[in-house]
């Protein structure tokens, strides 16, 4: 090994620490945006570490580090514009579709590498098994995080998308991969036996996510990142780059956590959610949409101002339509007002509000909102046994009693026990539905008033009403 190929070796080593510690960082809000400079730094490292080392020492000409530098920049600029000017509540699609291009990268590696490999004396299993599971993993990441990108944007129908025979087909299509993955291994002379796995795979990929639908499509997300986290680490073991196998391992050991928390947060089996067939709708929904419009009782900012001056404990419920109004400044604003007062004003956070896992969170810290003011699930809802009057601030879902009976996009799902406070004030700007689609009860229970209107301009005109009855 020469000097230039070990000081290499060791500089991978260096980026898969510097992942390790950006990722330990990343536990908690407070150090979480650390942690990100600092895992950015080691994925600078490791491309700037395989760039020295294709134009120094690798063997396979300059056409590769042509590719590869090209491929960084373009890459890169690409990156580097769309997340500065994406919405924020359009970062789950971004997300999602950047997870497609790492396990689309990811199976590319795999198959690349096999077609420059002298195959006619056969692979031993300690490449040939890395390689097909890469095409596999990756293939289905690839092709399900962009159709699952295609219903966050809503260019797909969120609803899920099922025909009949469904079942069998995706059964056929894991047994065309499985076995021509199989052969692969077994002789893994034919690249034609590769790309099938390759399409089988792809083709599994659409098809596992056109059925989930709704309320689910965050675990999804979450668990193609997993599967995009393991295809990365086999490609670090084809290519035999120890950093990748490292940073694959921990994308897919995080994403694999967060996947069962949220599953567990939304009280499904990530298998039943596999299997799909959720968020199809209440069966009821047509009626009771109807029952729950007919008694809804509307207010204006000034009762709610009145209302809120008077509480002794108020809850502020944030959701998605907090963060499509850009909102948060506006209600870090008005509890500072009420705690000024002497109210004791606390947060709901709810593990899937929003459009993206800790949405709320990141939204209010924005705002600077303390983090002793958020209550996670669990604290909030013994908390509206005694709350005054719960503001609810474009949520939808995570509140809707439906989520307590069966039957329904949402039935099972933990939800935030707003009904259980004395008064409820819900500002939105209509009785459209949330993400799940069905109509929410909680708007025309009696002691819940409807304040119909975008969440910034409400809780200004709420401000200034507190502000007439506090100081008067
Ligand atoms: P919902 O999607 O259920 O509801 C949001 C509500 O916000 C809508 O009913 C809408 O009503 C209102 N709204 C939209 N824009 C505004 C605005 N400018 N001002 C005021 N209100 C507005 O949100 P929740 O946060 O309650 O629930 C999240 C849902 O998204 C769950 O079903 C969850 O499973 C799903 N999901 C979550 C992800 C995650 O990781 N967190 C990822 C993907 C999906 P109106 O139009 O009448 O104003």
């Amino acid at each position: 090994m020469t000097l230039l190929a070990f000081i290499i070796g060791v500089v991978f080593l260096a980026a898969a620490v510097f992942f390790v510690v950006g990722l330990h960082l990343m536990r908690t809000p407070r150090t979480a945006r650390r942690g990100n400079l600092i895992s950015a730094g080691g994925m600078i490292t490791a491309v700037g570490a395989t760039l020295v080392y294709a134009i120094t020492l690798s063997h396979s000409h300059s056409l590769g580090w042509i590719a590869l530098t090209s491929g960084v920049i373009v890459g890169g600029t690409f990156g580097v514009v769309r997340s500065r000017s994406v919405k924020m509540t359009d970062i789950p699609q971004l997300v999602s579709l950047f997870n497609a291009v790492g396990g689309g990268a990811a199976a590319a590696i795999a198959f690349a590498d096999f077609l420059g490999r002298d195959v006619s004396a056969g692979l031993t299993p300690s490449t040939s098994v890395p390689v097909v599971l890469d095409v596999i993993i990756g293939s289905v990441s690839l092709s399900g995080s962009l159709i699952a990108a295609g219903k966050l944007q809503g260019v797909i129908p969120g609803q899920p998308i099922q025909f009949p025979g469904a079942r069998v087909v995706n059964v056929v299509v894991v047994l065309v991969a499985l076995g021509a993955g199989g052969a692969m291994i077994a002789q893994p002379t034919s690249w034609p036996m590769l790309l099938v796995v390759l399409v089988a795979s792809l083709l599994f990929g659409v098809l596992m996510v056109l059925p989930i639908g709704g309320a689910d499509a965050p675990v999804v997300v979450s668990l193609l990142n997993a599967f995009t986290g393991l295809a990365v680490a086999m490609a670090g073991f084809v290519i035999d780059n120890q950093s990748m196998i490292i940073a694959g391992a921990l994308v897919g050991a995080a994403g694999t956590i967060l996947t069962l928390q949220m599953a567990k947060a939304m009280n499904r089996s990530v298998l039943t959610i596999m299997l799909g067939g959720f968020g199809t709708g209440d069966s009821g929904s047509v009626a009771l949409g109807a029952t729950v419009t007919a008694n809804v009782r509307e207010v204006t900012a000034d009762d709610v101002g009145l209302q809120l001056a008077y509480a002794r404990h108020v809850i502020i419920v944030p959701g998605f339509g907090l963060a499509a109004s850009q909102a948060q400044h506006e209600v870090a604003g008005l509890a500072k007002l009420l705690t000024d007062h002497g109210i004791d004003v606390k947060y709901a956070i709810h593990p899937v509000a929003g459009r993206m896992p800790g949405h709320m969170n990141v939204l209010l810290a924005e705002a600077n909102v303390p983090y002793s003011q958020m209550l996670q699930l669990e604290e909030a809802n013994p908390a509206f046994d005694t709350c005054d009057v719960a503001l609810v601030v474009g949520a939808n879902d995570v509140t809707n009693p439906a989520a307590r009976r069966p039957g329904n996009a949402v039935s099972g799902m933990p939800i935030l026990d707003v009904d259980h406070a004395t008064s409820v004030v819900v500002v939105k700007r209509s009785m459209s539905p949330g993400y799940a689609g069905i109509p929410n009860e909680l708007f025309s229970a009696p002691q819940t008033g409807m304040l119909f209107d975008d969440a910034k301009k409400a809780l200004g005109d709420i401000t200034l009403a507190v502000k007439q009855y506090v100081t008067t």
